[in-house]
C-alpha cells in the first residue's frame, strides 16, 4: 500500500447522486493507479434523511458500480468508525483540544440574541453577508451554569490570507477577514460539517481531498482548522459540477440521477463509470475506456476546470459500446435479471438464449433491450397490431403456408440449409422474397423487425417455426383484407 489514502465521504439522501459518484470514481482511480487506500465514509449528521436505508442505498450503488473500499461500513479498518454519528466523543476530544489551545470557544448566544444582531445587521444597511460576532470570544468568564445550553464555535483569524495549491483550479487565495466564527459542535454534539470532516480527514490520514467545487467555500475554514490543530494540510482537488443540457446543476428535473436508475435501466457498471469519467476528464479523444484503462490513464491534471453537461444520447452510446465488448455468455449472465422482470425464468447457460444473443447484440443498446429482443423465443408471439395489419391478411396466408411446408423437409434445420432450400423455392416459382419475408417474421416474431428470417427459424427450431407460420397463416386467412 502506498500513501495515497482518499476517501469518498456522501451525505446520503435516499439516492447516490451520479455527480457524487463521479466525485467517488476519481478518488477510486487514483488510489488504483497508487496501490493506495480508497476510505468511504458516511456524513451522516443530518439525522433526518441519513435512515439506515438511505445508507444502505449508498452502500449498494457504490458495490454495483465496483467501486470497492478498503476502509469504511461493513468493512472496518484502523481508522474507525466510519460513519459520523458514531465519532462523536472524538470530535468532542478535538474540539477540547481547540479551546485548550484557544482556537475555540463556548458560546452561549441564545437564538434570539443571533437573531436581534442579524436584525440590527439589515437594519445597518450594509452590504457584506451577516456574521454573527459572538460576545464569547473575547470573554474570559462562563456562565454561572456551565452546562448551559451553547456551542463551540471556532476563532476564526480576521489577518492573513489562506491559500492552496488545487490538482484542478490551481492556486486559491482567500482571505481571513472573510472567514466567521463558524461552529464546530452544535448543542447535542453533532459536528457541523467542516469540523467533523476536517476531524475525519484527519484521524483518518487521507492525504487529498476530491469533491465539487461547490465546497470550495468550505476549503479555507478547513485549512484554518488543520493549522489550529497543528496539522498537515491534505492536497485538494476540487472539480466543477456536473450539468444539465441547459446549463443548470443536474437533478432529477432533467435526467436520472440516482446511479441505481441505470442499473434498473439495464446498463452496466463499466459504462457508467466510462461515462462519468469523460464528464469532466480527458484523454485525448478516446471516449471508450476499460475500467482497467482508466485506472492507467485517469490523472488530476486532464479534469476540466469547467463543467461537464450531461448528455443522455452521449450515455446511451456509451452504454451500448461496452454492451458490445462483452461475451454472448456474459451478455446473457447480465440480461437473466430483466428475463425474470417481464416473467421469463432462464439461466444464463440457457442454450436458446446464447443461440440468440449473436443476433441481437448489434442493435441492442442496454439489457432491457436484450430482454425485450429475445423474448418470443421464450414465449407465445404477441403480435404488434400494425405489423399484424398489414402482413398478416388473406393475400398471404397461402405464401406462409406453402413456406411451412418447405422448411419441413429441411434437415438439418440451421440457418444455411433453410436460407438455400428458400431461395431455391422461391426462385422456381418466380417469388420475391418480400412475397414472405414479412409476413413470416411477422408469424413468428409478432414483429416487424427481427434479427434474419433464417436465424429466428434456426433458434426456434423446427416445431415452433412450422407452428407460428401455420398460426400466421390461419390468422391471415381469417383477416378482413385491408380496405385501404
Ligand atoms: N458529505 C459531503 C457531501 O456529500 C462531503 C464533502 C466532502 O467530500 O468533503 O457533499
Amino acid at each position: 500500500m502506498s500513501e495515497v489514502r482518499v476517501r469518498f465521504a456522501p451525505s446520503p439522501t435516499g439516492y447516490l447522486h451520479i455527480g457524487g459518484v463521479r466525485t467517488a470514481l476519481y478518488s477510486w482511480l487514483w488510489a488504483r493507479q497508487h496501490d493506495g487506500t480508497f476510505i468511504l465514509r458516511i456524513e451522516d449528521t443530518d439525522r433526518e434523511r441519513s435512515t439506515e436505508e438511505s445508507i444502505q442505498i449508498v452502500l449498494d450503488s457504490m458495490r454495483w458500480l465496483g467501486l470497492d473500499w478498503d476502509e469504511g461500513p461493513e468493512v472496518g479498518g484502523d481508522h474507525g468508525p466510519y460513519v459520523q454519528s458514531e465519532r462523536l466523543d472524538i470530535y468532542a476530544d478535538y474540539a477540547e483540544t481547540l479551546i485548550r489551545s484557544g482556537h475555540a470557544y463556548r458560546c452561549y448566544a441564545t437564538k434570539d440574541e443571533i437573531a436581534a444582531a442579524r436584525e440590527a445587521h439589515q437594519k445597518s444597511g450594509t452590504k457584506d453577508g451577516f456574521r454573527f460576532q459572538s460576545p464569547w470570544r473575547d470573554r474570559a468568564d462562563a456562565p454561572e451554569d456551565s452546562n448551559a445550553r451553547h456551542v463551540i464555535r471556532f476563532r476564526a483569524p480576521h489577518d492573513g490570507t489562506t491559500s492552496w495549491m488545487d490538482e484542478v483550479k490551481g492556486r486559491i487565495d482567500i482571505l481571513n477577514s472573510t472567514q466567521q466564527d463558524f461552529i464546530l459542535l452544535r448543542p447535542d454534539g453533532m459536528p457541523l460539517y467542516n469540523f467533523g470532516c476536517v476531524v475525519d480527514d484527519l484521524t483518518m490520514g487521507v492525504t487529498l481531498v476530491a469533491r465539487g467545487d461547490d465546497h470550495m467555500i468550505n476549503t479555507a475554514p478547513q485549512i484554518l482548522l488543520y493549522e489550529a490543530l497543528g496539522a498537515p494540510v491534505p492536497k485538494f482537488a476540487h472539480m466543477p459540477m456536473v450539468l444539465a443540457p441547459n446549463g443548470e446543476k443536474l437533478s432529477k428535473r432533467h435526467a436520472a440521477v440516482g446511479v441505481l436508475e441505470y442499473r434498473d435501466m439495464g446498463y452496466l457498471p463499466d459504462a457508467v463509470l466510462n461515462y462519468l469519467a469523460r464528464l469532466g476528464w480527458s484523454h485525448g479523444d478516446q471516449e471508450i475506456f476499460t475500467r482497467q484503462e482508466l485506472i492507467e490513464k485517469f490523472s488530476w491534471d486532464r479534469v476540466g476546470t469547467t463543467a461537464g453537461r450531461y448528455d443522455a444520447k452521449k450515455f446511451l452510446h456509451v452504454q451500448a459500446e461496452h454492451l458490445r465488448m462483452l461475451s454472448d455468455e456474459e451478455i446473457a449472465r447480465w440480461t437473466v435479471p430483466f428475463l425474470a422482470n417481464i416473467g421469463i425464468e432462464v439461466g444464463a447457460d440457457d442454450s436458446v438464449l446464447l443461440k440468440t444473443i449473436p443476433y441481437v447484440r448489434p442493435r441492442a443498446e442496454t439489457f432491457i433491450d436484450v430482454a425485450d429482443a429475445v423474448e418470443y423465443f421464450f414465449r407465445d408471439v404477441e403480435f404488434e397490431a400494425k405489423g399484424k395489419r398489414k402482413f398478416l391478411v388473406p393475400a398471404n396466408a397461402q405464401a406462409l403456408l406453402r413456406l411451412a411446408e418447405v422448411v419441413e423437409t429441411v434437415e438439418p434445420f440451421t440457418r444455411e440449409p433453410l436460407d438455400a432450400t428458400v431461395k431455391a423455392w422461391l426462385e422456381e416459382n418466380e417469388l420475391p422474397m418480400k412475397v414472405v419475408a414479412q409476413p413470416a417474421r411477422v408469424a413468428m416474431t409478432g414483429r416487424t423487425r427481427s434479427p434474419g428470417l433464417f436465424e429466428v427459424m434456426e433458434v426456434l427450431g423446427k416445431e415452433k417455426t412450422l407452428a407460428r407460420l401455420r398460426t400466421g397463416a390461419e390468422i391471415a386467412a381469417a383477416a378482413e383484407t385491408p380496405t385501404a
